[in-house]
């Protein structure tokens, strides 16, 4: 990964975004611009600054991660949180526009920023910001597609070696532990999320959190699981059926939504908007009829975060670049019947875009 140069990358923005200054607060943002993986720092970033703050478990830790990744503070503060807080202040009083991420400081924490920064004569105007680091986060470099893809690969392997256990009258709950330890055992630092295992009318619940029902002949089931690995994660979903669905409404669906989630991974490309790529999905399953059924957004950008820019949905102003790494995901929802999901993780490239997600569509095991 290219760490070091991501710095570089942002201080232009600053301007642009009428600050003179910005304050990082959001870890995954930290973690993106200097290799520092802990829980808990903050990094002023001027055009001549790189000011880093942590408590005294990571001392050690963020100089040689910092080092690691080429990254340079110009001051490193590690102390007690108010000793954090005052150094801070004074690296940020020559900067009159202090920049803040507006999504990643609480109520709290920026009043008593403000008062901090006021006893210092510092921070005379803080602008609230928004999506500044994302923005440059949206696009993936190399190392960080290699570990997208391979958090994608473990999700594929595992499902792969699991998935005949649906027909083994488990319950959710339990297929989900198999998922979830198959990819562990594959080398998944973690679940990329709460794995989602919903049978039959459960099915019907876009998010439902795996429980004690048994997974049946004649079941339709979801599957959203996916892999964290350095930090970067993966998503995927495949909807696969037990026997002959109970409800013979539901391979209509499924069948819907695969052609939906197929013309949605058609429509990637540099350039195109977000909006349109869902907006195709959504006609897609309208002109099946099942347009009321598709009640979430088509997909959004992974990496860092499970859900991070662009999105992919209606009202969404995001256009695709080379290099983002995004979902498609079109479902439809029954209530009381079950559903069908169908999602791959993939790279938009110059041409189009390149599956991460590589496992079979097809519905039985
Ligand atoms: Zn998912
Ligand atoms: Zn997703």
């Amino acid at each position: 990964m290219e760490v070091a140069a991501r710095l570089g990358r942002l201080r232009p923005r600053l301007e642009e975004a009428g600050c003179d200054a910005l304050l990082v607060t959001s870890l995954e943002n930290i973690r993106y611009l200097t290799g520092f993986t802990g829980s808990a720092g903050m990094l002023l970033v001027a055009p001549e600054v790189t000011f880093f703050c942590s408590d005294g478990r990571y001392g050690e830790q963020s100089a040689e991660q910092m080092a690691a990744d080429g990254v340079e503070p110009t001051t490193r503060a590690i102390g007690r949180p108010p000793e954090q807080l005052q150094a801070l202040a004074e690296a940020a009083r020559p900067f009159g526009r202090l920049g803040v991420e507006a999504h990643a400081l609480s109520w709290a924490e920026k009043r008593r920023l403000a008062g901090v920064l006021a006893e210092n004569g510092a921070g005379e105007e803080i602008v609230a910001t928004e999506g500044l680091v994302e923005a440059l986060r949206a696009v993936k470099d190399a190392g960080e597609l290699d570990r997208i893809e391979l958090a994608a690969d473990i999700a594929d392997v595992a499902l792969a070696q699991v998935k005949s256990r649906l027909g083994d009258g488990l319950t959710e709950a339990e297929f989900g532990l198999e998922l979830d330890f198959e990819m562990r055992r594959r080398g998944a630092d973690d679940l990329s999320f709460e794995t989602i295992v919903a049978a039959g009318p459960n099915g019907a619940l876009p998010h439902h959190r795996p429980g004690a029902r048994r997974i049946e002949e004649g079941d339709v089931v979801v599957l959203d699981f996916g892999a964290l690995v350095e930090g970067y994660h993966s998503d995927m979903s495949r909807t696969l059926t037990v026997g002959r669905p109970s409800s013979p409404e539901m391979d209509g669906i499924i069948e819907a939504v695969l052609v939906a989630q197929r013309a949605g991974v058609r429509a990637l490309g540099p350039g195109v908007k977000c909006a349109d790529v869902d907006a195709v999905c959504r006609d897609s399953l309208r002109g099946a009829g099942f347009g009321e059924l598709f009640v979430h957004g088509t997909g959004h950008g992974v990496g860092l975060l499970i859900h991070e820019a662009p999105a992919l949905a209606v009202g969404s102003a995001d256009i695709l670049e080379e290099g983002a790494v995004v979902t498609v995901e079109p479902g439809a929802y029954l209530p009381g019947v079950g559903g069908a999901r169908i999602e791959d993780t993939l790279v938009v490239t110059a041409t189009g875009s390149r599956p991460l997600t590589k496992s079979t569509k097809d519905t039985t095991f």
